[in-house]
């Protein structure tokens, strides 16, 4: 069989991309390997919302280079968002790279590599198999991905998606919910929704008529009641945008067993001066009240968020009321990064005038906050019984396991025979640090406890 080797970055949309990618290409007799030197078609599927993940996507393209220097039937593919903008370019720079794709181009793969596969000796055993697409479950893992809303209308003045990904286009919920049966099928027990800005979601369905995010939740916790979708049993959804966050939404994590009580939610910056030429279009006291709203609906609701640090003209006191956000809102995480200009974006014209050394102790001294911020609130769950769901071995110690609280925690706990990817238990915490916590299966029916 014919091997394929992705190499992917950047974010959960992204990793969908790339098994997409994998689906389309098993239909052509390829089979997935994460050794780059036994593949004959190598892939790289970049992210160019960050100066630094273009860099990784091209010094990784200089690597797999020399992997056909030796051998040079490879064939070289470069795609994403760096591939969709910049791929003419690329073409002409690398005249190893065999071709380049872009962010809504992996399923025409196929027809991409026709001229290459001459390279290959078994062409011939190609599997006529029809491609799965839409759906694909990832490596045995009892979670899965789904990407219902692709590009982005809001254009903020620092971010490339919507030249990279396109307008905002959003899937019809009956095709949503026929992936996610099929998933649920094949043992996915945890489904997370995405789009570059989910909670704009606006489906129209079969009839006609345009579906909200809030109303694609209730038919997913409608289906999972022995519907289309009985074994299904958590659902999230990222990356909300402030601004598209309503009552409806903050409701439904009262209401939807279904939905876990974790939002990831940016703010990007504690200043309404950043956030006006960021261009995201609210202040942060909207920011806050609508936390504020969500936590009457959920008080343990767990929250998380982006900042972005060293914004064109971000003076100290403007980082000092980023700090503050982070000591009144108190996230369970944050995702901190330090600005840098991105071509086609308004941004770009502005001066980059945050020193480097100025940006790298901004970012310290928010680590070093939300470290603390993250330690105290992980360890309010010592002594305390949560539900968690499986996810596999843990990678580093053998003789533990690892799970999800509904609230995103990882949790470690010590390995018994009996335990399969994707089972609710119950466990008591014992220890904690800022970034997971320790416990034991506790031997309690879920009806108990909950
Ligand atoms: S909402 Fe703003 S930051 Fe998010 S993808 Fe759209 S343009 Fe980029």
């Amino acid at each position: 069989m014919k091997k394929v080797f992705i190499q992917t970055y950047g974010c959960q949309m992204n990793e969908y991309d790339s098994q997409q990618m994998l689906q389309v290409l098993s239909a052509k007799g390829f089979e997935k390997t994460t050794r780059p030197e036994e593949a004959q078609l190598l892939l790289i599927n970049s992210c160019a919302v960050r100066e630094k993940s273009e860099v990784k996507a091209l010094s990784f393209l200089g690597r797999i280079a020399k992997l056909k220097k030796t051998d040079p039937s490879k064939v070289i593919g470069f795609g994403g968002c760096v591939g969709q903008t910049e791929g003419p370019k690329l073409l002409k720079r690398h005249s190893f790279l065999d071709f380049a794709f872009g962010t809504n181009n992996y399923r025409e793969l196929p027809q991409m590599i026709e001229d290459f596969e001459h390279r290959w000796a078994d062409t011939s055993a190609d599997d006529e198999r029809d491609t799965l697409l839409p759906s694909f479950r990832p490596d045995s893992k009892s979670q899965a991905f789904i990407t219902i809303t692709n590009g982005c209308d809001k254009f903020c003045s620092y971010c490339i998606v919507p030249f990279t990904r396109g307008r905002e286009l959003s899937r019809m919920p009956e095709e949503i919910v026929a992936e996610a049966e099929i998933l649920v099928q094949r043992g996915v027990s945890e489904i997370m929704l995405l789009g570059q800005n989910v909670n704009s979601y606006w489906g129209k369905n079969q009839s006609g008529r345009y579906t909200k995010l809030h109303e694609l939740l209730h038919i997913f916790q409608k289906e999972s009641e022995g519907g289309k979708l009985s074994g299904l049993k958590r659902l999230r959804y990222t990356t909300s945008h402030p601004r598209d966050f309503d009552e409806d939404l903050a409701r439904d994590f009262r209401d939807l067993e279904i939905l876990c009580e974790y939002l990831h939610l940016p703010f990007q910056a504690g200043s309404d001066a950043v956030l006006k030429r960021m261009r995201r279009f609210y202040r942060i006291d909207s920011y806050l009240r609508k936390l504020e709203k969500l936590r009457e609906y959920s008080p343990d609701i767990a929250l998380s968020t982006d900042i972005i640090v060293g914004f064109p003209g971000e003076t100290r006191e403007d980082f000092q009321k980023t700090l503050d956000v982070l000591r009144q809102v108190e996230f369970d995480n944050a995702y901190y990064f330090k600005y840098s200009a991105r071509p086609y974006t308004r941004s770009e014209q502005m001066e980059d005038d945050v020193s480097p050394e100025e940006k790298t102790e901004r970012i310290q001294a928010l680590k070093e906050l939300q470290r603390s911020i993250s330690r105290k609130k992980y360890r309010e769950d010592i002594g305390r019984k949560v539900e968690i769901m499986l996810e596999g071995p843990s990678r580093t110690k053998s003789h533990l396991w690892t799970g999800r609280t509904r609230g995103n925690r990882l949790v470690h706990l010590p390995k018994e025979d009996t335990f399969a990817n994707g089972d609710i238990l119950w466990a008591e915490i014992l220890d904690a640090t800022h970034c997971w916590l320790d416990g034991r299966r506790l031997d309690l029916p879920r009806a108990i406890v909950a």
